[in-house]
């Protein structure tokens, strides 16, 4: 008998014709997460299993709950002699160091040629327990503990607790993305959700020194380095914003600043995205959370750029969000209170319904295209690991 972990798949069981891409990405995903870690992975259309050493299942167990694509994940065991007594004798075994009051049996029998059917062996197995631990009691609608039995063609699988994943997509099965990361909450929230969709993500940082702060940056690279947690490693490109931003605050009109600097940051963000080969923009907007979020000014806002937007967090509360930041951890790091190049420029009247025609004649006031491409040509890329400390990366 070995040990083993199964993993079931998440949706991608309903990937027909195409199960076996999006299977083998998540198999890639495992394996770079199990860097170092001796470890055998092999997996069939309907599981995954992954064979180690007895002292290594928990470490693996911790490295791959981070992983999308994974519904759950189950310590089991393998049985290759299918005999009912051997099972029999096997599952009394598995169990005799716990005290069970009440129980049941859950089979499975894809061998369909398998000379008892599932409620006979389930029928079977539950009245060996019986017999070998007399304080035990069947109890089939809640039961203490729940003995599962695959019956395969190759082998019995047994096992008893099944711990969910977190679902989604393997990252990367559906392309690459760049999210505009800011130090606020929205924003690695907008990132987690994009990667459970299966998106690989770059992340894309505006940073304003010397009206913004070091600090500021550091908290930036600490929320990417929490969502590498989930994509296997990411790039931060950091981009130099003060020329433009000054250049703004000095010659447009202030209720403006907003909605002309947001349009900047799509424009390199473009640019960056196609450099990368990076298929949308992912960030953090709200509908109606600020001014510059209001359905007219997105709209006046996104027309700059030819390329798709995701706004994984556009229909969500406040509250909502907050509670998927405290989810994935990013929550604490999001409220400390380093100033953003945004809130720095922010004016007292913002506009709300903004008009394109008024942008693109305020926008000839500055030679923005020139600013443009040397910020996009002479950006920083810092590679974030959830494995190495980003300090030594600076
Ligand atoms: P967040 O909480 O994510 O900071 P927010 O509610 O503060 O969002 P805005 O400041 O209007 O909203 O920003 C909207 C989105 O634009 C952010 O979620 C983020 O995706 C992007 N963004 C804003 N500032 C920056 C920045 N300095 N660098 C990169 N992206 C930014
Ligand atoms: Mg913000």
């Amino acid at each position: 008998m070995e040990k083993l972990i199964i993993i079931k798949y998440a949706e991608l069981n309903t990937k027909k014709s195409n199960i076996n891409y999006f299977i083998k990405i998540l198999k890639d995903n495992i394996k770079k997460s199990l860097d170092g870690i001796d470890a055998n992975i092999h997996f069939d259309k309907g599981r995954m299993f992954i064979e180690s050493s007895e002292n290594n299942y928990n470490i693996i167990l911790n490295k791959i709950k981070n992983i999308f694509g994974i519904h759950e994940i189950i310590i089991g065991y393998k049985l290759l002699d299918r005999d009912l007594e051997v099972i029999k004798s096997t599952v009394v075994d598995l169990i005799k160091d716990e005290n069970i009051s009440t129980f049941k049996v859950i089979t499975k029998r894809s061998d369909k040629n398998y000379p008892f059917d599932s409620m006979e062996i389930s029928r079977k197995v539950g009245g060996a327990v019986l017999k070998a631990y007399s304080n035990s009691k069947v109890d089939v609608h809640n039961p203490e503990k729940e003995i599962y039995l695959e019956v395969r063609l190759d082998a019995v699988y047994i096992y008893f607790n099944r711990e969910k994943g977190i679902g989604g997509y393997p990252v990367g099965s559906l392309g690459k993305g760049i999210l505009m990361l800011s130090g606020g909450i929205d924003s690695p929230v907008a990132g987690y959700l994009a990667m459970k969709r299966g998106i690989k993500l770059e992340a894309l940082y505006f940073e304003s020194p010397p009206h913004t702060s070091d600090q500021a940056k550091n908290k930036v690279l600490e929320l990417a380095k929490k969502l590498s947690s989930y994509n296997g490693e990411m790039k931060v490109h950091i981009i130099n914003f003060t020329k433009i931003q000054e250049e703004i605050y000095k010659n447009i009109p202030h209720e403006y600043l907003i909605t002309i600097m947001r349009r900047m940051m799509y424009r390199i963000s473009m640019k960056v995205a196609k450099r990368n080969k990076c298929l949308a923009i992912i960030n953090g907007e709200s509908v109606g959370q600020v001014a510059s979020q209001t359905l007219t000014s997105m709209q006046v806002i996104n027309e700059v750029i030819n390329m798709p937007v995701i706004r994984p967090v556009a229909c969500l509360d406040k509250l909502e969000i907050i509670d998927i930041a405290k989810k994935i951890d990013t929550y604490e790091t999001s409220i400390l209170p380093f100033e953003d190049c945004c809130t720095i420029f922010v004016p007292e009247h913002p506009v709300i319904n903004p008009l394109s025609d008024k942008c693109e004649e305020y926008e000839k006031l500055i030679d923005y295209e020139e600013l443009i491409n040397d910020a996009v040509i002479n950006h920083n890329v810092v590679k974030i690991s959830n494995k190495n400390k980003y300090e030594d990366l600076l």
